[in-house]
């Protein structure tokens, strides 16, 4: 009862897709999470920003192919996921974003990604209410979209459960077991599952696990903090992303968008990261981000903010992650360090990683997968210009 083909350490944003398409490939799967239910660790605290406007040929390459089943997944599956195809949007006020997003366009386009950079009229057309004070142009990107990163997670544990997963919530990984090499399974606080498989999907929490088997796995969590306003008459399509540093100094970026039922869902980058896991603070952010907010739109002066939270990025030291089969244990696999776009890039992970246990390729072109390699120099690797 306890044997399947494959085990997936983590029902988030990267391993419940890895699941759903690995029990495609008709494997028996089973998902482990700590937390009560899915999606619980940092899926839920992401904005649902879904976007291929990367400088990393393998992430634009993989956020396309999520890009492809978000926008599918009511036609293919039949459940409304939230999506919203407002493209992304980076306005740019100073030569030096200009010089940065125009830079990255030829690897964007070259990789197939939609994007162009736009005049300031058009801008205004796209962001409605811009103040346009110094405003140059920016790019633009209109396939780009959202989704509601709750109602994603509910869709793929029922589709999974169709395809026959097993799900065990409450219930905590402690080692990844192995004989003389050769994974054979996971032990939890509750018993042993064995499987000739196993996916680190664990996220933020992905290096201690690592690290009974003697493997150090370069993920780092910082934390993050965003809010949503109550919803307002819609008049934002696309996630908008403004690279100039926040002008008290407390963030580098910030973002934002109207999702599908109107409510402004925003996140800023803090100047100084929150290294750790501690999430309990949400009061450095608030009224930074509403200033913000008001000066990039005014017409946001009188939203109604109605929650905030924090929560954990999974950093690598080069900001783009780990899809990787780990040599020194044959039936291991890393899909882990996800950076700030783990649910953007779960779908694509998920489906990729599934075709590479499955068939030993994955769908995208090998090469480029391998750049995401577990055995990558991670300090010699450019850096993700947009992570
Ligand atoms: C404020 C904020 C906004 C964000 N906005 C976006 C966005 O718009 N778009 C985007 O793409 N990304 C966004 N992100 C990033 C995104 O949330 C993460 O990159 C993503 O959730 C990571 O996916 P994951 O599957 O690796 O981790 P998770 O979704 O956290 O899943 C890992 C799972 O593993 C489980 N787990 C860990 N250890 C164990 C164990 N030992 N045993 C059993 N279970 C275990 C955890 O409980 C968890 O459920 C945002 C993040 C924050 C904090």
């Amino acid at each position: 009862m306890n044997a399947y083909d494959a085990i997936v350490i983590g029902g988030g944003s990267v391993g419940l897709p890895t699941a759903v398409f690995l029990a495609q490939e008709k494997l028996k799967v089973l998902v482990i999470d700590k937390h009560p239910s899915c999606g619980q660790g940092q899926n839920k605290a992401a904005i649902g920003g879904v976007r291929a406007t990367h400088s990393d040929p393998a992430k634009i390459k993989l956020c396309l192919e999520s890009l492809d089943i978000y926008s599918n997944w009511a036609d293919t599956f039949g459940d409304d996921i939230g999506w919203k195809m407002g493209g992304y949007c980076f306005p740019v006020f100073r030569e030096a974003e200009e010089s940065m997003l125009k830079g990255i366009l030829p690897i964007q386009k070259e990789f197939g990604l939609n994007i162009d950079w736009v005049d300031a009229d058009t801008i205004r057309e796209v962001i409605p209410g811009i103040n346009e004070n110094g405003l140059i142009g920016g790019t633009y990107s209109p396939e780009d979209g959202q989704v509601c990163s709750l109602q994603v997670t509910y869709a793929m544990v029922r589709i999974g459960k169709s395809l026959g997963c097993d799900f065990k919530f409450n219930e905590k990984v402690t080692s990844i077991t192995h004989d003389k090499g050769k994974v054979c399974g996971v032990q939890t606080d509750k018993g042993h599952y064995a499987a000739p498989i196993v996916v680190n999907a664990a996220g933020a929490f992905a290096r201690q696990l690592g690290e009974a088997l003697g493997l150090d796995i370069p993920v780092n969590p910082d934390s993050h903090e965003a809010g949503i306003s109550a919803p307002v008459k819609d008049f934002l399509a696309p996630l908008v992303v403004d690279l100039r540093p926040g002008p008290d100094g407390r963030s580098s970026n910030f973002y934002f968008g109207q999702n599908h039922e109107g409510a402004f869902i925003f996140c800023y980058t803090p100047s100084t990261l929150f290294a750790g896991t501690d999430r309990r603070c949400t009061s450095e952010f608030a009224p930074s981000i509403a200033q913000r907010l008001i000066d990039l739109i005014p017409r946001l002066k009188n939203l109604l903010v109605r929650r905030l939270w924090r929560g954990l990025y999974p950093m690598t030291p080069d900001g783009s992650p780990i899809v990787s089969a780990v040599r020194e244990f044959p039936g291991l696999y890393l899909a882990v360090g996800m950076c700030g776009q783990g649910f953007m890039l779960g779908p694509g992970v998920g489906r990729n990683l599934a075709s590479l246990i499955v068939h030993g390729k994955p769908i995208i072109d090998a090469d480029i997968l391998a750049q995401l390699s577990f055995y990558r120099d991670f300090h010699a690797a450019a850096e993700e210009a947009l992570k």
